[in-house]
């Protein structure tokens, strides 16, 4: 089945100003991984707020999972969209441990439940960081926290993750190892996934579709 859609999608931040993001149309099937490559400000991280729900589109329409979310008179804030965020800054509570930061979006009241118990073991094994569960973000490496941000963004077992950027905060040696392991674990996930990025070779080596952005247009789409 189809999870997202982009149809005609537009967005210009100041009247008078070039759109941001032009008449951008995409699919995206189950599973598919997506990269947008693209020099600075072509409206990569534009049309990832577009899909977010972070912005809203001055035309066209955005549907996830079957569900119109923006366009159309339709419009769902971010929380309900049923998608996994990752940015390039992480942005783990620092006053969480690993698990904490992890089940912060499953659990309902203060206790943690045998099934969140339960999903947590699983998404740390799936980024490969069991044992750390106890830690704090600050205890861990930049590929660590990276992974941790990962599994929390994995946890709610969402159809569509985003990724703004994921790797370009770590340093290289860590970034090629974790281009690799990303793929795996969109892949162990079963979740689809679009990833910005200015780096072609990660753009080729993660996803299974790149998209060219240049001045807001979605220039090419290929394998
Ligand atoms: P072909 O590879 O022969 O063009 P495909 O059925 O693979 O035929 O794709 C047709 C077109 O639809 C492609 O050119 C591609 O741009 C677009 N497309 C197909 N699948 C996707 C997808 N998952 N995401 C974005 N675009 C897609
Ligand atoms: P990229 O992620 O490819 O670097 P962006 O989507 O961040 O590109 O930016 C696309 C264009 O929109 C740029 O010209 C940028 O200056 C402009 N832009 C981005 N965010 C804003 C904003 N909040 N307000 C006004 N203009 C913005």
């Amino acid at each position: 089945p189809i999870i997202l859609t982009l149809e005609n999608v537009s967005k210009t931040y100041a009247p008078g100003t070039l759109p941001a993001v032009n008449q951008v149309s995409l699919q995206l099937q189950e599973g598919d991984l997506l990269g947008l490559l693209g020099p600075s400000g072509c409206g990569k991280t534009t049309l990832l707020r577009l899909i977010a729900g972070f912005e809203e589109p001055d035309q066209g329409w955005v549907e996830i999972g079957g569900t119109v979310v923006a366009g159309q008179g339709e419009w769902l804030p971010p929380e309900k969209r049923g998608v996994g965020m990752v940015f390039q800054d992480y942005a783990l509570f620092p006053h969480l441990t690993v698990a904490d930061n992890i089940a912060f979006g499953l659990r309902q009241g203060k206790q943690m439940s045998r099934s969140v118990g339960r999903r947590v073991g699983e998404v740390l094994h799936l980024v490969g960081l069991e044992g750390l569960a106890q830690r704090y973000p600050y205890q861990l490496s930049g590929g660590q926290q990276q992974r941790v941000a990962l599994a929390r963004a994995l946890a709610p077992r969402p159809a569509l993750v985003l990724l703004d950027e994921p790797l370009s905060n770590l340093d290289v040696q860590v970034r090629l190892r974790l281009r690799q392991e990303l793929r795996m674990i969109l892949k162990a996930a079963h979740t689809a996934a679009v990833f910005v990025t200015h780096d072609q070779e990660e753009a080729l080596s993660i996803s299974d579709w790149v998209g060219v952005m240049q001045q807001g247009h979605l220039e090419q789409l290929g394998t």
